[in-house]
């Protein structure tokens, strides 16, 4: 039987697959079972920041197997209390939890809110408003979270205590927020909901009404952050200090690891005995992840921001483009004719692998994509749109 059979025959049928067998890769070129060579413009939803089999990552993740690849959390080990460190210095942070993916980071995210609620305001103050068109996770909780109606569909009963208002309309956040608010979550790009950043002026009032209130404001950087957008994380455009971050995705370049990073307000919420993971922050992960933050430094924030641009202005000049948004290498490009799906399987045909978000194409590079890669897989692109 084909992989492909096998697969349809025996995976859980919750993804609607793209025909190839990939097989390896190196940096932003990825090789199917044919042989058939693809440009990587999405890099496993954000995911690979350094591309396929990065050396330094490899180097990091396996000189850590070699030591020492699992304890229980009961037991100090070197890695993960380097990263809590190194995360909470270049982000102003106080403390890090480890989950094992983003949708853990929030759900870690979501019990602090709540406990933080708890602690000041009363056990009534556990409400939690989310944004349209949100997405947060696939978990129960996390689900709720996600503004997204058709994503609830069949699935309910839901968690209590969700909230939903408009993204970019402040009235509807203030119309919902009250006593027993404890927390205000948001993408400042909403990924999975068709790469939509949020407007500033918007994130600004959510922030001082979260301060006013003592309302918490939780950012959901899982898809957003470890450099994607130009900064190490997004809420730095806004010049906001959110009170949690949740993050997963790029960090552990590739292995799952899932961070919530709590602030000075929200420290100390969590105690002994009050949340907790096997496997969360496990030492290969940690190692890893410590490989790629090391390497997100200013040089490589102002190319991700520069090949960002690149893509943005060669795209919106383009026939059939009608709108091209997102931030750094973080971009969705809607379509004037034609369908986003049939462009993304038609660049496939064509070797660039392609995303898409709710009706538009989205673009997910590696982070460090040679400028000739990229140019040369934005042009089959652009042919393809333009065709
Ligand atoms: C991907 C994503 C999640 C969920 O992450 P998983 O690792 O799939 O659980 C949560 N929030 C945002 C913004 C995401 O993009």
């Amino acid at each position: 039987m084909h992989i492909q059979e096998i697969d349809k025959t025996y995976v859980a049928n919750t993804y609607d697959r793209y025909e190839p067998v990939f097989v390896s890769g190196k940096g932003s070129l990825v090789y199917d079972d044919t042989g058939k060579e693809y440009i990587d413009l999405a890099s496993g939803i954000a995911v690979n920041c350094f591309g396929v089999a990065d050396d330094a990552w490899i180097a990091a993740v396996t000189a850590q197997l070699g030591k020492l690849q699992h304890l229980c959390n009961k037991y100090y080990t070197a890695p993960q209390a380097m990263l809590a460190q190194k995360l909470c210095e270049r982000t102003g942070m106080k403390k890090v939890f480890f989950a094992n993916s983003g949708a853990e980071a929030n759900e870690c995210l979501i019990k602090v809110a709540r406990k933080y609620g708890h602690d000041h305001h009363g056990a009534n103050c556990s409400n939690i408003i989310t944004l349209t068109n949100s997405f947060h996770g696939r978990t129960m909780a996390t689900l709720t979270a996600c503004g997204q109606k058709a994503m609830h569909k069949d699935f309910g009963p839901f968690v209590p205590g969700f909230l939903y208002a408009n993204a970019n309309d402040f009235a509807s956040v203030a119309a919902l927020a009250d006593e027993n608010t404890c927390g205000i979550l948001m993408e400042m790009v909403q990924g999975e909901g068709g790469v939509n950043a949020l407007d500033a002026e918007f994130v600004h009032q959510v922030a001082s009404l979260c301060k006013q209130k003592d309302i918490l404001l939780l950012v959901d950087e899982v898809q957003t952050g470890n450099g994607r957008t130009g900064k190490l994380y997004a809420y730095m455009h806004f010049g906001v200090e959110p009170d949690v971050v949740s993050t997963a995705k790029g960090i552990g370049g590739g292995l799952p690891l899932g961070v919530c990073m709590m602030g000075a307000k929200t420290a100390d919420t969590l105690t002994a005995g009050t949340h907790g993971s096997t496997f969360g922050g496990n030492p290969v992960c940690c190692a890893g992840a410590l490989s790629i933050l090391d390497r997100l430094d200013d040089k490589l924030l102002a190319d991700v921001a520069r090949k960002g641009d690149f893509i943005k202005e060669t795209l919106s000049a383009c026939k059939g483009v009608s709108g091209v948004s997102g931030m750094g290498l973080m971009i969705g490009v809607a379509l004037a004719d034609k369908k986003a799906s049939d462009v993304a399987h038609a660049c496939l045909d064509a070797g660039v692998m392609v995303m898409t978000a709710k009706d538009k194409l989205r673009i997910l590079p590696a982070l460090n994509i040679p400028d000739e890669l990229l140019k040369k897989a934005i042009d089959i692109m652009k042919g393809i749109i333009e065709a």
